[in-house]
């Protein structure tokens, strides 16, 4: 089964919100575990789950948006691992192909975190990897697909379901 959804807890989040979207695989043994309900209500983390593909008994892949207090969010990810989910930062797989960009300039207006930059002194387009959550907005709106995600052969079996 695929899912690709928005699910958004209804849970407030109050102060220092840190957000961020990680790639997270299940290995088998943790494909049935409570692991959603346990960052929301244990944890006190607010998610959204971009995308899924997760079956009982079967290694599984999700993008989940996280926000929380940062030292919520550490626990929730400590708590991830210590059950055997492989993490790693959706950022970590956006690129920009510098052939392609041609500084327009237009993905700088929907970067949320500055990420996306004019330096002033040239007018340059300057790419931050290490601002960027993975968030996609750019990846929408840039001219000539100059960003890049890389989501790797795991969701090729994904998208070929959800354009049937
Ligand atoms: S929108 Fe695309 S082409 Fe324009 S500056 Fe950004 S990455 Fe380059
Ligand atoms: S994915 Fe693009 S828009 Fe989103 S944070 Fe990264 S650089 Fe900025």
């Amino acid at each position: 089964m695929v899912i690709i959804a928005k699910t958004n807890n209804r849970k407030s989040v109050r102060d220092n919100v840190y957000t961020r979207i990680y790639f997270l695989k299940f290995p088998k043994d943790t494909s049935d575990k409570p692991v959603i309900f346990s960052l929301i209500k244990e944890h006190d983390i607010e998610v959204n789950i971009l995308r899924a593909d997760i079956l009982p008994q079967r290694e599984g892949i999700m993008i989940l948006e996280i926000k929380g207090s940062k030292s919520n969010v550490k626990k929730g990810l400590a708590y991830l691992e210590e059950i055997g989910v492989n993490i790693e930062r959706l950022a970590a797989r956006v690129r920009r192909d510098d052939d392609k960009c041609f500084q327009c300039g237009a993905c700088t207006g929907v970067c949320p975190v500055d990420a996306l930059y004019i330096r002033r002194e040239d007018m340059a387009v300057l790419f931050d990897p290490d601002k960027c959550t993975g968030c996609s907005q750019c990846l929408l709106i840039c001219p000539v697909r100059a960003m890049e995600m890389s989501l790797g052969k795991e969701w090729m079996s994904i998208d070929a379901a959800s354009s049937k």
